[in-house]
Parts: structure tokens; C-alpha cells; sequence
């Protein structure tokens, strides 16, 4: 009975203080050059909602309301775009998603399941268990720093024998999540990475672990855009930026110095990176959702981690961030087409999406970032150029390309498998790295 009443209050709480998209669209639009690309960035100023996608692989998906649907029709029509619906209602997507989260069960303090998406202390929570339950080779801490909101970015270092000075020295790997808020499957897939190193899962793994756990250190941060993240459970599910407030729309102030139209929040963390910054795929609009910020690094998030890295930089030798949707392994550079000097490695480290697509059959393409068109300011860029790290890579999880409607939202009873895959993706990734080729 009571419980009942709990979702009873949840569920109006949700009608009331959750964003609604109730007649909302999803558009698949056919992007074939750049100039498409930036028509959409240019529409969105004007009639769509948002840009959803980010596969950069022939189409963008978009989000617009019921009224601004005839005026995007003929925008298309005069900039000889073709789209295709996904989604007719995503209000209604998003009411089911969160009606399963409310009827989730409870998990004790500490514990953590890959049958829900959990809220940011649930996962912080997990990582310090872990820590207590594996104290020789598993210590969290916070990065040094506080996002807008006074949020910590926690980490879990794990390696053999953690406590000691010379596990400090060995050869680090760095993997992040929850980069973009709404992409719930990202922290999951990195908490499952997590748990399978440190033996909780995966267990038939165990001598492969230790021998990556006796050689490397891993240094993994599941949500390093906490603001956001927490965002998109409590107001607005597809929330994808940083919280800190960006200014006015299409940057036009009134008489008074307020928004003529009105106010904007958040930067794109992953084009605030200082790798060209600012110049491809990027929207002068604060209120866009690929605003780079008024400057690289203007947002807290992103100086955070890229000042933790900045020092570790000669034990750096792979950096990961996973994303979502679209199923892809994307390796540098995103910012310009030309192929980097190491392509040939980042084809040979490409065999990966093979380890994955053995798991469950969940086929990712390997392809280079700027395949189509490029983006600039993107954090694996930044490892890759400023800290001169050839074995840089961005994971877009699940769910494929043709099986979404709202890709964000990716059905609970998927987040297993999709953890499961990336573990082996991810022994694969780092057989492969130059570190591992080297030596
Ligand atoms: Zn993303």
C-alpha cells in the first residue's frame, strides 16, 4: 500500500517537475557533407529542439516539437535534406523509461545491479565498497576540484598492491564516462568494467585481470559530468551539457541586459577541450547543444580532468571515454579528416569491435571521428594531441543505428550485455595498444 502511494507521489512529482517532450519527434536527417551537417546546426538555432545524434555516420538525428514540425518540413525541402521519423512521441518514451526506474528494486547501501540506471551517489557509493572490499588493489578519490554545482569527480584507481609507492609509477590507463549526461548507458558500462577488473563479474576472467592489474594501473571515472547527469534523472531526461549558465540565446540581450529571448545553460563538455578548439561542429548559440563555451576549458568539468592528466601524461597509454548511441569505435582525429600519422595502429586496434561482436553479436564499426565531418574540441583529441597519446578512443555504446527510438533511452535488459561486450572489447583495445606492441 505504501509503496504504491511512493510511486503514486513519484509519478506526479514526475508530471510535474520532470520535462515533458509530449508530441516531440525524432527525425532522422541524411547528412552527405559538412555543409548538411551545418545546415542542422543552423536549424537549430531556429526550429529544432536539439541535435541528437553524434555518429557522425550519415545522418543526424533530431529532436523537434509537434509546432515547429511544418516549419523544419520546409527547411528541409529548401536545403534538399531527407529525413525519415523515429520516434512519433518521445514524451511517451521517456514516461515508460521512467516508470521502470520507479519500480526498480532497492539495492542496500554500497551494492550496485545492471538491471536500472542509478542516480550519482549510488554510484559513488559502489565505488568506496569496492575500495573496502578490495583494499590492496582498488582506493577512490575525488579529482582535486569542484564542478559548477560543487559536485566531486570520483575515481577508482585500481592496480596490484594500490597502496604502494611504485604501483604509482606504472603504466596508466584512464577510462570515463557519463562525459554527455543523458548517455545513462555510459556510466553502467564503465561501473561493469569496473567490477568485472576487480573480479565481481566476468570471473572466468580472473587470470587475465591480474596479469593487467599487475602490469597497469587504471584510473577510471565513471560520471565526469556529474551536473548534468544529475540533471537528466531529477528534471530533464535528455539534458546533455554542463549546468553552468552559458548566457543569452542566439547571444541578443534586451535594453535592460537580460536575454531577448532567453537565458542558456551549459557547454558541450566534449567541445570545450582546447584541441582546435571552437571551429568545426560547433554552434556560437549558447543555448546549442554543440556550444563550445567562450573558451576552452571555461567549464569545471573539463579542467578538472584534463588538469588530473596533464601530469600523468608520460604514464599515460590508453585513454577511453565512452558515449553513447550509435555503436561505434572512433579513433582520432575528430577535428579534421586528414588521417593522423598512426592510422595504420588505429586500424590494427580497430580488431576490437571483433572481440565485441563475439559476445552478443552487437556489431561496432570502427571508424575514424571525422569520417564524415568534423567536430573540434573533443577530449580524446585532446589526449591524443596534447598529450601526445597515439592509443586515444571514444566507445559510442549502444543501441545501434536502427533499432533506437530514443537512443538515449536504451531498454534496461540491454545494459548487461552492453557491459559485457566492452570488457571484452576493452582486453582486446589494450592488447593492441603501442604500449603492449613495444615491449
Ligand atoms: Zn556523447
Amino acid at each position: 500500500m505504501l509503496r504504491n502511494f511512493v510511486i503514486l507521489v513519484a509519478l506526479f512529482s514526475t508530471i510535474y517537475c520532470y520535462k515533458t517532450y509530449d508530441g516531440y519527434k525524432i527525425l532522422r536527417v541524411n547528412i552527405n557533407s559538412a555543409d548538411d551537417h551545418q545546415n542542422i546546426l543552423s536549424l537549430e538555432s531556429e526550429d529544432v529542439q536539439e541535435i541528437f545524434s553524434e555518429g557522425r555516420s550519415g545522418h543526424s538525428d533530431v529532436l523537434i516539437s509537434f509546432q515547429n514540425f511544418p516549419r523544419c518540413q520546409t527547411y528541409f525541402q529548401s536545403h534538399e535534406l531527407t529525413y525519415s521519423l523515429v520516434s512519433e512521441d518521445v514524451g511517451a518514451e521517456i514516461r515508460k523509461e521512467r516508470q521502470g526506474l520507479l519500480l526498480a528494486p532497492q539495492i542496500a547501501q554500497g551494492e550496485f545491479s545492471y538491471d536500472t540506471y542509478h542516480r550519482l551517489n549510488i554510484i559513488y557509493e559502489h565505488l568506496d565498497a569496492l575500495a573496502v572490499t578490495h583494499s590492496s588493489n582498488a582506493e577512490t578519490f575525488n579529482l582535486p576540484g569542484e564542478t559548477f554545482e560543487g559536485r566531486k569527480i570520483q575515481a577508482i584507481r585500481i592496480t596490484t598492491n594500490v597502496t604502494s609507492e611504485a604501483s604509482k609509477d606504472k603504466p596508466l590507463i584512464w577510462l570515463d564516462g557519463g562525459i554527455h549526461a543523458r548517455e545513462w548507458v555510459s556510466p553502467a558500462t564503465v561501473m561493469y568494467i569496473i567490477d568485472s577488473l576487480l573480479g565481481e563479474h566476468e570471473k572466468d576472467k580472473s587470470t587475465q585481470m591480474t596479469a593487467l592489474l599487475d602490469e597497469f594501473q587504471f584510473i577510471i571515472a565513471p560520471s565526469i559530468n556529474p551536473d548534468g547527469y544529475e540533471h537528466s534523472h531529477v528534471k530533464d531526461r535528455l539534458w546533455r551539457k554542463t549546468r553552468k549558465p552559458s548566457g543569452c540565446k542566439k547571444n541578443k540581450y534586451n535594453w535592460f541586459g537580460g536575454c531577448f529571448y532567453k537565458r542558456c545553460y551549459g557547454v558541450d563538455p566534449n567541445r570545450n577541450w582546447s584541441t582546435d578548439w571552437g571551429r568545426a561542429g560547433v554552434s556560437t548559440d549558447p543555448c546549442s547543444e554543440v556550444y563550445p563555451g567562450k573558451e576552452a576549458f571555461d567549464q569545471e568539468n573539463t579542467r578538472i580532468v584534463s588538469d588530473f592528466l596533464t601530469p600523468h601524461k608520460d604514464k599515460l597509454k590508453l585513454y577511453v571515454t565512452y558515449h553513447s548511441y550509435s555503436q561505434l569505435f572512433l579513433t582520432p582525429l575528430g577535428y579534421t579528416t586528414a588521417e593522423p600519422a598512426n592510422y595504420q595502429h588505429h586500424l590494427k586496434v580497430g580488431a576490437c569491435g571483433d572481440a565485441i561482436a563475439q559476445r552478443h553479436g552487437a556489431k561496432y564499426i570502427n571508424q575514424r571521428s571525422a569520417a564524415l565531418y568534423p567536430a573540434s574540441g573533443d577530449s580524446a583529441d585532446w589526449a591524443h594531441d596534447v598529450l601526445g597519446l597515439t592509443d586515444s578512443y571514444t566507445f559510442e555504446l549502444r543501441p545501434d543505428e536502427n533499432s533506437w527510438k530514443v537512443g538515449f533511452e536504451l531498454p534496461e535488459e540491454q545494459i548487461l550485455p552492453t557491459g559485457e561486450e566492452n570488457v571484452d572489447g576493452l582486453l582486446a583495445l589494450i592488447a593492441n595498444i603501442e604500449y603492449n606492441n613495444d615491449v
